[in-house]
């Protein structure tokens, strides 16, 4: 197969969705890998690593079997090819998913990637999910004007940051273990059971609030919580919220908007100089003051709303998604040509235009305004 990576389309994205290594393995098995030159330059990729790897420059488009960027990709991205991989955003923007199925694209969209044993190796939103995890305890300790561990010096004991940090899934979890690292005193918090245990066996506190055992699906995903559970838990966690000095929100309900855990009133609690850093800010925040891609200041707190931090951890961000990209362009191919087989939970989970139609029903609901 021809497989080409794209020039990532948007400002300020710095991964690269096939790095040197994921293209030799490419080559080795067969395969043609086109790459756009400086396509990896600021994820640390020289174009020589991938001549090197086997991989041709070329700053055209030539027609491709597959196109692999980080994304969100829209038809616009890709030029010509008979597939696309990569984020494609299926449930926020389905109307893009319907141009590729007019285009006669088959679509993969990498954050329906199911989440089972042996899709652990392709899960996009996983690896994509600890980069921004980390990069958003390191974004905060740079906002905050304290340090994070106690300091015992000559000029006096600083008393550690309190680090709160809300939605325990990868990210959160992640985020945990580095706020750990850095020596805050951490809690965490979750919606689901499970949770709890594995934010105690990160050395963090869980914070009392409401657990709902349904509100895990299948896969791990947590569900929507209704009214007056959101209540519940927005009374639980504010003594918590009132006493952070910063907070790492990154709750998600898939293809909902993020549940809100964090009133105004509650930002108001909080001390002066705390800074919130809102990673659900894509999907409408965590807190009720975060604006995608801005700095807010309220009472003194800084609330962050960034849209992607794990381009900011380029380089090993690109590692991971190039080998989850590798896994399943590897795991999909049979007899030289990429098969979206009727029976491969993989393929028809992540396919979600095929044949000229949408195929996915999530995302046929979305296009006719059924959610
Ligand atoms: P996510 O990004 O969808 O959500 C982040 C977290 O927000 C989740 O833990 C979720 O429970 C939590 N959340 C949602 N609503 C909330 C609310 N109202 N209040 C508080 N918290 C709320 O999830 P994720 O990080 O991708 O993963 C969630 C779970 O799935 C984790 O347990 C993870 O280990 C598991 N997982 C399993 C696999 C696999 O089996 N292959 C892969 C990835 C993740």
């Amino acid at each position: 197969m021809l497989i080409r990576v794209v020039r990532e389309p948007r400002p300020g994205e710095r991964r690269v969705a096939l790095v040197p290594r994921g293209a030799a393995a490419l080559v080795t098995s067969g395969h043609r890998v086109v790459v756009p030159p400086g396509v990896g330059m600021d994820a640390g990729m020289t174009d020589e690593a991938y001549i090197a790897a086997g991989a041709e420059i070329s700053d055209g488009a030539p027609a491709a079997d597959v196109v692999v960027g980080v994304g969100p990709l829209t038809l616009d991205d890709v030029g010509p090819t008979k597939a696309v991989i990569g984020f494609l955003d299926p449930l926020g923007a389905p109307a893009e998913i319907a141009r590729f199925a007019e285009a006669g694209i088959t679509a993969l969209a990498l954050e329906l990637i199911p989440r089972s044993t042996l899709a652990q190796s392709m899960d996009a939103l996983s690896s994509q999910a600890t980069s921004a995890g980390y990069e958003a305890v390191l974004l905060g300790a740079f906002a905050l004007p304290r340090f994070l561990p106690m300091m015992m010096t000559a000029a006096g004991t600083v008393r550690p940051a309190r680090v709160l940090v809300l939605g325990a899934g990868v990210a959160g979890l992640q985020a945990i273990a580095t706020a750990r690292r850095l020596g805050a005193i951490v809690s965490g918090y979750d919606i689901r059971p499970a949770a709890r245990e594995q934010v105690e066996s990160l050395g963090a506190k869980f914070v009392g609030g409401p657990v709902v055992a349904a509100a895990e699906q299948a896969g791990g995903y947590a569900a929507e919580v209704d009214e007056e559970t959101r209540r519940q838990q927005q009374d639980a966690l504010a003594a918590a919220v009132a006493e952070s000095d910063l907070i790492i929100t990154t709750a998600q309900v898939q293809g909902r908007r993020a549940p809100l855990l964090i009133t105004a009133a509650m930002v108001s609690s909080m001390k002066p100089a705390s800074v919130i850093i809102d990673l659900a800010a894509p999907t409408g925040g965590n807190c009720e003051l975060t604006s995608p891609g801005e700095v807010v200041a309220h009472f003194g707190v800084a609330i962050h709303g960034p849209e992607d931090l794990a381009r900011n951890t380029a380089g090993d961000a690109s590692e991971m998604y190039s080998r989850n990209v590798l896994s399943l362009i590897t795991h999909l191919t049979h007899d030289g040509s990429l098969v979206i087989g009727p029976d491969d939970e993989i393929a028809t989970s992540t396919c979600v235009a095929r044949g000229g139609k949408v195929t996915d029903e999530r995302v046929l609901a979305a296009l006719e305004g059924r959610v």
